[in-house]
């Protein structure tokens, strides 16, 4: 375990919101870093050749909220083109800034930093082949290749300082140069190092109107690479501002979790400039998310005062899970409990539980779970009267526990302290103290039975219950905790994305053995949303992962359509990564770490992957969704979904 002496290595403080310190960036009229607020941004789906439909849907874009517009721009043609779509924003009325994003094509940059207000980058591919292939580099070799990206990229930069053109060096996990990969691994690190290459040269021209972005889809891998690049930022007296994004983070609730988990949890730590939220839909449906993640933190917020962090008992660069006592199957090695709330019912019928992924049929006198199917039911002073599936328990109010083999009691600290019976096996206490206190202390520290459910219900929690967890653990109490939210907010989506942040945040940096949310009467769509966001922080996985791309000016199909068709026939693949992309430029690498890969490689042709194995190309689109079943079937990792 790592002990981080210094807290603003990444954070400026733990305790109370500050926002990481930034220089500001001019990109055309907009501002980003500094004071200013956090900024919105997204991409065009459409083909950049066609130059109405790219200005009718960057208007549409920028009607919902986007403050700048990125536009692909995979060749010199394309490049050229942004002069006919910035002319024709212009002239509508439109000054909002565009950018250019570029792969592999440093002369299609050096046009496009000549007529848009700022260039991408991605600095795996700029002046690199991917060929996955590892070599051996000697410190000699690795000098010339440095070198010979100096050639590549220093006329971009000089052509960028002369127009006053800002460049986003824009990392991706995925597209890590085999360079990179070679010396640093696939690591958050190699991703940091990445960056840093080219920010050498820029600073090396004095030109410093630099953003930094370092997606990836691992939300845990892309919170560690902007945690680090900060540290090494600040190591190096550099303060540039960040672009936040979850790569490929897919569509609907999944997409739109996966992105508040690793974009709110690197917020919450004040770091962050601008984000982008990808999403596998229009890039419209991107802005409002997006708005209601920076609207949470664009005026920061304060909290009860809670003392300073100056340590930290866990490595905030590398996700390790909290060590603590297994209490029943709670906690040590076990995933995250899911808790569901019944006591608002009098009686409590088998049906009741549907919501929760038990489904009870009458007929067979049988219960299917499904793979979202919760771990305890908390019914109050209510009784269950029927026979439960065995993997279900239930917690009741100490007063009212009938101490039989499936129901623990849950008691409040005072009552804990005072209680006559208890479980020999599992007892829950309510913790509504914000404060880690001595008395706490001295209840947790000998008692094997405990787990505790800390409980919040304020606008902004993390602080509160990372500190109470941080003390825990200082005091070497390794009592299981609960995390549990309640939100008055009446909009789900609003809910949905601010449980990811509360939720998401605390696992990713391995606090929490089990999680317990609260809002509204729709428990299908809690339940929903517990699962997804520990699927989305991976901490628990119960269904199909898409990595999708937000599709781009280069896709070659209906990214949208063949998402919902793949989505359709595989989702019942618990716990397989099943890779969507847009183009074979980019896809293959983007996908990560998908067990399967569907790329686009020309008009109205497929090539299916098996990791970053190409292992059939050219299939027609219209055969390409089966042969992708038989791919998986092929490979053993195909099951038939079972009919409910
Ligand atoms: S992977 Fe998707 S978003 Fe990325 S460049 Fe290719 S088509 Fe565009």
């Amino acid at each position: 375990m790592k002990e981080v002496n210094n807290i603003q290595e990444y954070c400026s403080n733990l305790t109370s919101y500050q926002r990481w310190p930034t220089r500001e960036v001019m990109v055309g009229d907009v501002s980003v870093g500094g004071s200013n607020p956090i900024r919105i941004q997204s991409m065009t789906t459409t083909d950049t050749m066609n130059t109405d439909e790219t200005i009718e849907q960057s208007i549409r874009m920028i009607e919902a909220g986007c403050e700048i517009v990125r536009i692909t721009a995979p060749s010199i043609k394309e490049a050229k083109n942004l002069e006919l779509i910035h002319h024709g924003l212009r002239k509508r009325g439109h000054n909002t800034p565009l950018v250019a994003d570029i792969h592999f094509t440093p002369n299609a940059a050096e046009v496009a930093a000549r007529i848009v207000e700022k260039v991408r980058i991605n600095p795996g591919n700029f002046a690199d082949r991917k060929k996955f292939e590892l070599h051996d580099y000697s410190d000699r070799d690795y000098e010339n290749e440095l070198e010979r990206i100096n050639n590549r990229f220093s006329p971009l930069v000089k052509i960028c300082k002369e127009h006053g053109t800002a460049i986003r060096i824009g990392t991706n996990h995925g597209s890590l140069s085999d360079r990179i990969l070679s010396r640093y691994g696939d690591t958050p690190l190699g991703m940091v190092e990445s960056a840093m290459e080219f920010i050498r040269i820029c600073e090396y021209w004095n030109y410093y109107d630099i953003i930094l972005s370092m997606k990836a889809s691992n939300t845990q891998v892309m919170v560690q690479a902007y945690r680090l690049l900060v540290k090494k930022m600040a190591d190096e007296s550099m303060n540039y501002p960040l672009h936040l994004g979850v790569t490929e983070a897919g569509d609907g609730e999944d997409g739109r979790i996966k992105s508040s988990v690793g974009i709110g949890t690197l917020l919450e730590d004040g770091i962050g400039d601008t984000i982008r939220v990808s999403l596998t839909e229009e890039p419209e449906n991107e802005i409002p998310v997006a708005k209601i993640l920076a609207a949470r933190y664009d005026r920061g917020f304060s909290t009860d005062s809670l003392g300073r962090i100056n340590s930290l008992p866990y490595d905030p660069y590398f996700h390790s899970k909290r060590k603590t006592m297994k209490v029943n199957n709670i906690g040590s090695e076990n995933v995250p409990r899911v808790f569901a709330n019944l006591s608002n019912l009098n009686i409590i019928k088998p049906e009741d539980l549907s919501s929760f992924g038990y489904l009870y049929s009458k007929d067979k006198d049988k219960w299917h779970l499904s793979d979202q199917a919760v771990d305890y039911i908390y019914v109050g002073d209510n009784k269950i009267e029927f026979e439960l599936p065995g993997t279900l328990s239930i917690v009741q109010n100490s007063a009212a526990w009938d101490n039989n083999i499936f129901s623990y009691p849950v008691f409040d600290i005072d009552s804990y302290e005072k209680a006559s019976a208890r479980s020999d096996i599992l007892n829950f206490i309510f913790v509504e103290e914000k404060i880690y206190t001595d008395e706490i202390n001295k209840l947790l520290i000998e008692d094997k039975t405990v787990v505790v459910i800390l409980m919040n219900s304020d606008a902004h929690s993390i602080m509160v219950q990372r500190k109470f967890i941080i003390d825990m653990m200082n005091r070497g109490v390794r009592v299981p905790v609960i995390i549990n939210r309640t939100y008055n907010t009446s909009a789900n989506l609003d809910f949905q994305l601010k449980s990811s942040i509360d939720i998401g945040s605390l696992l990713i940096d391995g606090l929490g053995d089990g999680v317990w949310l609260e809002f509204g009467s729709d428990k299908g769509l809690v339940n929903q949303t517990v699962f997804g966001i520990l699927q989305a922080s991976r901490m628990r996985i119960s269904k199909t992962e898409y990595i999708s791309c937000p599709s781009c000016g280069r896709t070659l199909f209906d990214l949208q359509d063949t998402t919902s068709k793949i989505r359709e026939v595989t989702n019942h693949l618990k716990g397989l990564k099943i890779g969507i992309m847009g183009c074979i430029v980019n896809g293959p690498g983007e996908m990560a770490d998908a067990d399967y890969g569907y790329v686009g490689t020309g008009s109205g042709f497929i090539s299916l992957y098996k990791g970053q194995d190409l292992v059939k190309r050219n299939i027609p689109t219209d055969r390409a969704v089966d042969a992708l079943i038989d791919l998986i079937k092929e490979h053993g990792d195909w099951t038939d979904s079972v009919p409910v």
